[in-house]
């Protein structure tokens, strides 16, 4: 039997293009998975804040955070970070941020920038500028200051606009930040004048006597001195008692003006008063009661002693006050023991005024007054002797017709005053005894004076004119 064989034949088909396509596609995308895969692989971090960031001169760095995760572990707390940032000084830093998990690592690094972005400071306004007209505005030194270069006043420049309308003050620091300010500049006079009275602002005047005018002064900023140019409205008639109104007017160049008034009553004259202080001068009394003097404008007479500042008698002398004498230790034990120790004393606090003043006072005030009897204990006849030769050696001296009683048993401002004021008469010279060494009555002195200056007395000061107020020698 024939063993047929069983051959078969294959036919040999072509590869369908179709799958060739789709192999290369199939491994284009498996390379795709592969990759995107194994990135996934790696850990990732992500910087807030971005990865680069610029941080101002001298701001100092702060640490803006991070994630870090792998294959949806949370990795941030495992995230080692290098690197500083020192921002007192210009330049460029960088921070690694690194995370590891497995045999996988990441490494991002952040930059950080230090830069001075800072304007420098110019010290000026932009307010404008009023220049008179015809002059030329002469550019100010402008102090200029920055954050990292320090003092830049000399790296100021002036630019000015057409026809100097405008005027530019610019300065740039060494990172090129600029700073400018620029002001208009116009020419013209928007100032008025400067009007000053002379004397106070309420003034008396005397009735029947001419009353003096003292007048104002008026100063332009563009015409200088244009007191020759006040008019004045209103007058005083001095055979009217009443209150008259002067108003002083002052025009400039440019037209403003400025006006100033000055009331002044009419009134009858009353007497003098002769404000006196014994036994000073004394720092914390003397220097007020010479402020309160100035401001008022009123003279008085200091009857010193050899103590206190020689400064303050200094300034009763350089402030127009008389300075007298009044002995120079005021110790009566001494003083009224003989003729010799009393001029001994004087001579000695007359010596001292010489010194301080070069000048002599020969004006004079017995310690306790002419009339003292405290003396008698000491020198029977004493005060006889001592008042005759005062005389003769050419000195005049002066007692007192109102106490204010700051001596003795009154120790308050307002005891002070009513002693004073209620000592007032109109029709005499009223010579009033005060301790410039007691604080009441530099507290009260003010009030002492206002009351006369209201009520028409005048104040004058002791000189070698006066005449002689005394009292009753009793030893
Ligand atoms: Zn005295």
């Amino acid at each position: 039997m024939k063993k047929r064989k069983n051959v078969e034949t294959k036919e040999k088909r072509p590869f369908p293009k179709k799958a060739l396509l789709i192999s290369l596609f199939v491994v284009l995308f498996l390379g795709i998975c592969f990759c995107t895969y194994f990135f996934l692989l790696l850990p990732q971090i992500h910087l807030k804040g971005g990865n680069t960031i610029t941080l101002n001169y001298q701001e100092k760095y702060q640490e803006k955070g991070y994630e870090a995760h792998h294959l949806q572990k949370d990795l941030t707390k495992k995230v080692s970070v290098k690197g500083k940032v020192n921002s007192d000084k210009l330049g460029s830093y960088e921070i690694t941020y690194t995370v590891k998990d497995g045999s996988f690592q990441r490494t991002v690094t952040r930059k950080v920038l230090v830069k001075d972005l800072k304007k420098p400071k110019l010290e000026i306004d932009d307010s404008d500028i009023y220049v008179c007209p015809g002059k030329e505005y002469e550019p100010v030194e402008v102090p200029a200051s920055d954050n990292y270069d320090g003092d830049l006043t000399k790296k100021v420049e002036v630019v000015f606009g057409k026809d100097k309308k405008m005027v530019t003050y610019q300065v740039q620091d060494s990172s090129h930040n600029k700073k400018s300010v620029s002001k208009n500049i116009y020419y013209e006079d928007k100032e008025a004048p400067v009007l000053t009275l002379n004397g106070n602002e309420e003034m008396y005047a005397f009735y029947g006597e001419t009353f003096h005018d003292p007048g104002a002064t008026a100063m332009d900023n563009c015409d200088g001195d244009i007191t020759g140019n006040i008019q004045v409205s209103g007058s005083v008639d001095s055979s009217t008692l009443g209150t008259y109104t002067l108003t002083y007017e002052s025009k400039d160049s440019s037209g403003n003006t400025a006006s100033v008034s000055r009331i002044v009553t009419v009134r009858e004259r009353k007497g003098i008063i002769y404000l006196t202080f014994d036994d000073g001068p004394n720092d914390g009394t003397t220097n007020v009661i010479l402020d309160i003097l100035k401001e008022e404008g009123v003279k008085a007479t200091f009857f010193v002693t050899g103590k206190g500042p020689d400064e303050l008698i200094k300034r009763e002398y350089d402030e127009g006050h008389t300075v007298a004498l009044h002995t120079n230790t005021h110790d009566y034990a001494y003083l009224y023991s003989s003729g010799d120790a009393y001029f001994e004393d004087l001579y000695t606090v007359f010596n001292r005024v010489k010194n301080i003043t070069g000048s002599e006072s020969k004006i004079i005030r017995f310690p306790g007054g002419s009339s003292n009897t405290v003396s008698r204990k000491y020198c029977p006849g004493i005060m006889t002797y001592l008042t005759q030769e005062v005389l003769n050696r050419g000195f005049r001296y002066y007692d007192w017709n109102i106490s204010s009683g700051d001596a003795g048993s009154t120790t308050d401002p307002s005891g002070v005053y009513w002693n004073v004021v209620n000592g007032l008469r109109a029709d005499r010279a009223n010579m009033v005894l005060m301790h410039d060494i007691k604080s009441y009555t530099r507290d009260a002195l003010r009030d002492i004076i206002r009351y006369g200056k209201d009520n028409g007395y005048i104040f004058e000061k002791i000189t070698m004119d006066t005449e002689m107020v005394t009292q009753k020698v009793a030893n």
